[in-house]
């Protein structure tokens, strides 16, 4: 028994280590946001879900998902494995549960959470498209006037 509880811990530490290691998806976001010339910070281990990258001027919060573990609606790579079925459909289940409720958690705080899919990452353009957006949520685009800023913020519920 004690075996088996420290190869599952083992186990548990290779997945986080897994986890924590930079994707291409990400790395492909990271470049895009770096281009656009705003400061990030990585793996916000304080913030909820630890955000793949934390734009903190602007208060957003961007998560970079797999399509297959986040389980991204209407794409094709959100397959469902042949086998253990049962198991699979109980931990996609859990990684959305988790999902949303991070990010409401972010909302809650006055975070602006985007979420950026793998397959989206094809499309570079359409994500730093995505980025503006999310900062310009926040009304802090550098740039915008003075006025716009307020609308904007008036739009959020001010
Ligand atoms: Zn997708």
């Amino acid at each position: 028994m004690r075996a088996f509880n420290h190869m599952d811990e083992a186990r548990s530490r290779m997945m986080s280590a897994i986890r924590r290691s930079d994707t291409k998806p990400e790395l492909a976001v990271r470049r895009v946001i770096h281009g656009m010339g705003y400061r990030f910070r990585l793996h916000r281990r304080d913030l909820p879900g630890t955000p793949d990258i934390v734009l903190p001027k602007y208060r957003v919060a961007i998560f970079v998902h797999g399509c297959f573990w986040h389980r991204h609606q209407g794409c094709k790579k959100n397959t469902m494995p042949k086998t253990r079925v049962d198991f699979w459909q109980a931990k996609f289940a859990a990684n959305v549960a988790r999902d949303e409720k991070c990010s409401k958690a972010l909302s809650d705080a006055g975070w602006t959470v985007l979420v950026v899919w793998e397959c989206e990452t094809r499309d570079l353009s359409s994500v730093e498209g995505s980025v503006r957006g999310a900062i310009a949520k926040g009304g802090l685009l550098p740039g915008a006037h003075a006025a716009d800023r307020r609308s904007i913020r008036c739009e959020a519920g001010c």
